[in-house]
């Protein structure tokens, strides 16, 4: 499980203002941002009887204003100054739920229900709305002067949001935008509603803006709080495609100096759709360390083909300017050379761990990252330096400490670690466990966890007929407590998975409880880990409402591994009913109904990190269980049901072996396989928010 999110999320409200790098063209990207983020009133309409923006409807009160905005010259947006009547329809009934659990976070946001739809609707003092078509048949503009209204300029001005800027002008030369950004000013609040029709997207989310608190160094800033989301278009379970995708990726990394670090990195980036003009790439810009210091990732140079190329950098995303548009199958290099004092060495510790964080560019969503790896890190002499994948050059004195790693792709996340680490390697019929613990060496524990991930890997290749993508296995010990993270090539685990009784012990007393507790059902979290090595580097998935086949599948894999692994029938079978009964009191603790599909979709507050950390590591696997259950009670007999429930495991990680799939493939494989329409079931149980009976 990643209890890293955390950090991203912080990353996210932290968010600084835009900067842009490289070579400046005519209307750069960078420009044109910056117009959209505050355009100008350049013309006024006569008002409309209702504008629609997606599933709003806006209609214009009496003496209300309606005008053009403008961005650089061209028209993107029209502003309503003055009263309006807002309803926002949900008739996605699985987003129901969402609106339910979240409405009464806007403050002067209504909602009813009929039937299986929802309806939020409120009064409104101001709407502002963005899209490049969206003055289309309003009627001409005639002349006006007027600036935009006090409230829109200081919410563009607070706002840690990188939309209307971010997707206007990725949409800016499409041939048909679609893309709507709208902010509906309340009496009390301000509400955001995000439109994507893009066909890597298609989805619509409303939300609100929250003002983050004084405690927080960016108090006051605007934060847009979700509220509820729905697929355009297309049902949920339906899968958006990627537009883009990186396939080969070359990085070095050059720990040249205390924390300084120079990053190359060089891949190539394939269109998966047509008319790709513009690159969404995820690269943090700034780096928040444990101690809340912003430390800044700076780009010195950026080429496609080797040609200085237009970029705009905003926080988390790079947007990179194609010299020409590519179509389908047509693939451009990108090589970005960054640095920065990024290598943390935490709290005075000797290591620093680049994680699954976008500390390299790669394609952000809707683009996928399915590439072959091939890294290099270099360190000072005092620090072992790790990268995922098969060791093509260990470090040496006389290659100046420099590793070089291999990863067969596709796979996604490159990770590299450096510390004062001694390593155990474990080999066992050809694979080999790297086991690195920090500060000193601790041979027995490194065999015992290796010993885990063998007996793991074994029974997963066993039960799923496709090998463990990865010969090399890295496990890295973290100087932390309670989480473990699995990119490929490498699990990162914290210190309670290497501590022998011993030196549990010898803890200080402060320690001793979070030692204790952590250790519990660390076998199965190392389990959890190994099983990421199949769900999802095997079977692909990109869409934020699939994590449950990854993290729920995961977890499932390596609670049947750990009872199949123990030696004594009666202790494995102990062990299982342990993880059954630890899903069952996280299902029961959600704080209210909500489906394992959109687990990611809960919002940002502290109760729905806890429920969606409930949905997809305790109901995912429960539904799973229960599953298993079903198919024994149809099929009158538990053997034949078990038989079936593995059938279907396998078929669905031979059928993707490095393909994107989805949870509708599934219910389809199981269809086939039983002659019975499983759709409603899942639509109760995983697309639903109802939790099925388990013995
Ligand atoms: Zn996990």
């Amino acid at each position: 499980m990643s209890l890293r999110r955390a950090f991203t999320i912080l990353t996210f409200a932290a968010a600084l203002r835009a900067a842009s790098v490289g070579a400046a063209p005519q209307q750069d990207a960078s420009s044109l941002f910056s117009a959209l983020e505050s355009p100008v009133i350049s013309g006024e309409i006569d008002p409309p009887a209702l504008l629609a923006v997606g599933r709003a409807v806006i209609r214009p009160g009496a003496g209300a204003h309606v005008f053009v905005m403008s961005a650089s010259g061209r028209p993107c947006g029209v502003l309503i100054d003055g009263s309006a009547t807002l309803t926002y329809t949900v008739d996605e009934t699985l987003s129901v739920p969402l609106a339910r659990r979240n409405a009464s976070r806007a403050h002067g946001l209504a909602l009813q229900e009929s039937g299986s739809q929802a309806t939020l609707s409120g009064t409104l003092k101001g709407t502002a709305v963005w899209g490049w078509d969206i003055d289309k048949g309003l009627g001409a503009p005639r002349p006006a002067s007027t600036k935009l209204p006090e409230w829109l300029a200081t919410l563009l001005e607070k706002k840690t949001e990188r939309n209307p800027g971010r997707d206007m002008v990725l949409s800016a030369s499409s041939p048909a935008p679609g893309y709507r950004l709208a902010i509906f000013h309340l009496a009390d609040d301000d509400l955001r509603l995000n439109v994507n029709p893009a066909s890597g997207v298609r989805t619509e989310s409303l939300g609100h803006y929250w003002k983050l608190p004084a405690i927080s160094s960016r108090a006051g800033w605007l934060v847009v709080e979700p509220i509820v989301s729905q697929p355009i278009g297309r049902r949920w379970w339906d899968l958006a495609s990627p537009d883009i995708a990186a396939s080969d990726t070359e990085i070095k990394v050059v720990n040249d100096d205390g924390e300084h670090g120079v990053i190359t990195t060089r891949t190539k980036v394939q269109a998966l759709a047509d008319h790709v003009d513009m690159l969404q790439l995820e690269l943090l810009s700034e780096w928040v360390t444990a101690r809340d210091e912003r430390r800044l990732l700076k780009i010195t140079k950026l080429t496609i083909d080797g040609t200085p190329a237009s970029s705009l950098q905003l926080d988390w995303n790079l947007l990179v300017t194609l010299p020409r548009p590519l179509s389908k199958g047509q693939s451009i290099t990108l090589e970005v050379t960054t640095e920065g004092r990024i290598l943390e060495l935490p709290e005075g510790d000797n290591y620093w761990e680049l994680g699954t964080d976008a500390w390299y560019p790669r394609p952000a969503w809707p683009g996928a990252e399915w590439a072959a790896f091939h890294i290099s890190v270099t360190t000072p002499s005092r620090f072992v330096p790790f990268a995922g994948g098969d060791v093509i050059q260990p470090p040496t004195a006389s290659n100046g400490n420099t590793i070089v790693t291999e990863l067969k792709g596709p796979m996604q996340y490159a990770t590299a670690v450096a510390g004062r680490y001694k390593t155990v390697t474990d080999e066992r019929d050809g694979w080999r466990v790297h086991v690195s613990t920090y500060a000193a060496s601790r041979e027995a524990e490194a065999h015992r966890l290796a010993g885990v991930v063998h007996a793991v890997r074994a029974c997963l290749e066993n039960a799923l007929g496709v090998p463990y993508p990865f010969h090399d296995l890295e496990v890295v010990e973290i100087n932390d407590w309670g989480w473990g993270q699995a990119p490929p090539g490498m699990i990162f685990i914290t210190k309670e998975a290497l501590l022998s009784n011993a030196s549990a012990a010898m803890l200080d007393e402060d320690v001793r409880p979070m030692a204790e507790l952590t250790s519990r059902g660390i076998n199965e979290r190392i389990a959890h880990e190994v099983a990421h090595g199949w769900f999802p580097h095997v079977a692909k998935i990109v869409s934020r409402e699939e994590s449950w086949l990854s993290e729920s599948f995961a977890e499932y894999a390596s609670a049947v591994c750990i009872q199949r692994a123990s030696a004594d029938t009666k202790r494995g079978k102990f062990l299982f009913d342990r993880q059954v009964s630890g899903w069952k009191t996280r299902t029961s603790a959600l704080s209210d109904p909500a489906s394992v599909y959109l687990a990611e979709y809960l919002g940002g507050r502290e109760a729905d990190v806890r429920d969606r950390q409930r949905l997809l590591y305790g109901k995912g696997p429960l539904v799973l269980h229960a599953l298993r259950q079903e198919l024994a009670r149809t099929a009158g007999d538990e053997k034949e049901g078990d038989r079936l429930f593995f059938t279907w495991l396998r078929s669905y990680i031979k059928n993707f072996t490095y393909k994107l799939g989805g949870t509708r493939h599934l219910v389809a494989i199981l269809t086939q396989m039983t002659g019975k329409d499983w759709q409603p079931w899942f639509e109760r149980y995983v697309y639903g928010t109802e939790t099925p009976k388990v013995n």
